[in-house]
């Protein structure tokens, strides 16, 4: 039997495929289109591959078109930012990604920067980080996004609670304190300058960890009952083993949680689902019909 505790991501993303999968087929069916997302890959870093072969896969799975773009590691500037131009103007794709990081001779603020807002599915663009901080209507970093997802199913109404995050990068840390101040939390947000970590945390309703430490949030930090989502990815070596593990010690953190994602299956699945999501709202935005049912 299923532990009702351990907050189940890849069910949860499971769910949400198989509901864009549907809407693709609405939308196909009644506006005859199909929504397009393109990846653009510059280099061989290894796991930026595996992403991107993941989320190509992930793609077509649903019945939205996929365009893959894989440049030689020695690309230009210049040649990237060509490439995204086209893209922007290209009515058959309605998502744009660069896949991170981007070798050196590549400043990747401005790649983001290229890519026109309304396209720009990882909600990285300076206008949909504004958007998300005035109430507009945006495109939401997929992480923070999958994480908000998990938090409602759990939870229901946010309101009131303190949540403590744990990391302040522009892709996860920041848009999630935005999205969690939105659902009216009280937040918190935590980084390497904090003074008294393990006393902020001690305090949260909800507990966000994104800061890519292993197993840096201890279970004498965590609040009877709270709920503890961990988006860490942190590769370590265990008994002459690979492993992957999160932010959070999960076996100290386990017993004081009502509910914790685990590493790996909680967090991480969401994100290629909530990237899936953003094409399917992007492309009915651009031709102007109604998000399917
Ligand atoms: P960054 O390295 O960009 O940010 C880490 C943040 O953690 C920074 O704000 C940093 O503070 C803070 N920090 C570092 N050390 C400490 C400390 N000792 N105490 C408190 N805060 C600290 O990481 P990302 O936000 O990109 O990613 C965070 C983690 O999430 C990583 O493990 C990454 O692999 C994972 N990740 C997972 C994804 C997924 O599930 N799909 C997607 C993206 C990331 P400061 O700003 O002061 O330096």
């Amino acid at each position: 039997a299923k532990d009702p505790k351990v907050i189940d991501g890849k069910a949860f993303a499971e769910g949400l495929r198989a509901k864009l999968a549907r809407q693709v087929a609405t939308l196909k069916e009644k506006h005859g289109f199909v929504p397009g997302l393109a990846v653009v890959l510059v280099g061989e870093d290894p796991a930026s591959k595996v992403y991107v072969r993941n989320k190509g896969e992930q793609t077509k799975a649903s019945g939205m078109a996929s365009f893959e773009h894989k440049l030689d590691a020695a690309t230009s500037q210049a040649d990237l930012l060509a490439l995204i131009d086209t893209l922007n103007k290209d009515p058959k794709v309605n998502g744009i990604l660069c896949q991170l990081p981007v070798p050196k001779q590549i400043d990747p603020q401005a790649i983001i920067d290229a890519i026109d807002p309304d396209k720009d599915v990882d909600g990285f663009h300076v206008v949909n980080a504004g958007r998300l901080a005035t109430g507009g209507k945006g495109l939401v970093p997929c992480t923070p996004y999958g994480c908000l997802l998990l938090l409602k199913d759990r939870l229901g109404d946010l309101a009131g609670k303190h949540a403590v995050v744990i990391g302040r990068s522009n892709i996860v840390g920041k848009p999630m304190a935005q999205l969690l101040l939105n659902e009216s939390c009280t937040v918190t947000i935590a980084h390497s300058k904090t003074k008294d970590l393990p006393g902020e945390v001690r305090r949260a309703d909800i507990v966000v960890a994104a800061v890519g430490r292993p197993e840096m949030v201890k279970g004498d930090w965590i609040k009877e009952g709270a709920v503890v989502i961990d988006v860490g990815i942190n590769r370590i070596e265990k008994d002459g083993k690979g492993k992957l593990v999160g932010d959070v010690d999960y076996a100290s953190c386990y017993p004081k949680a009502s509910a914790i994602t685990p590493v790996p299956g909680g967090v991480g699945p969401m994100t290629i689902a909530l990237l899936l999501n953003n094409t399917l709202i992007a492309a009915c935005r651009q031709h102007k019909v109604a998000l399917p049912e």
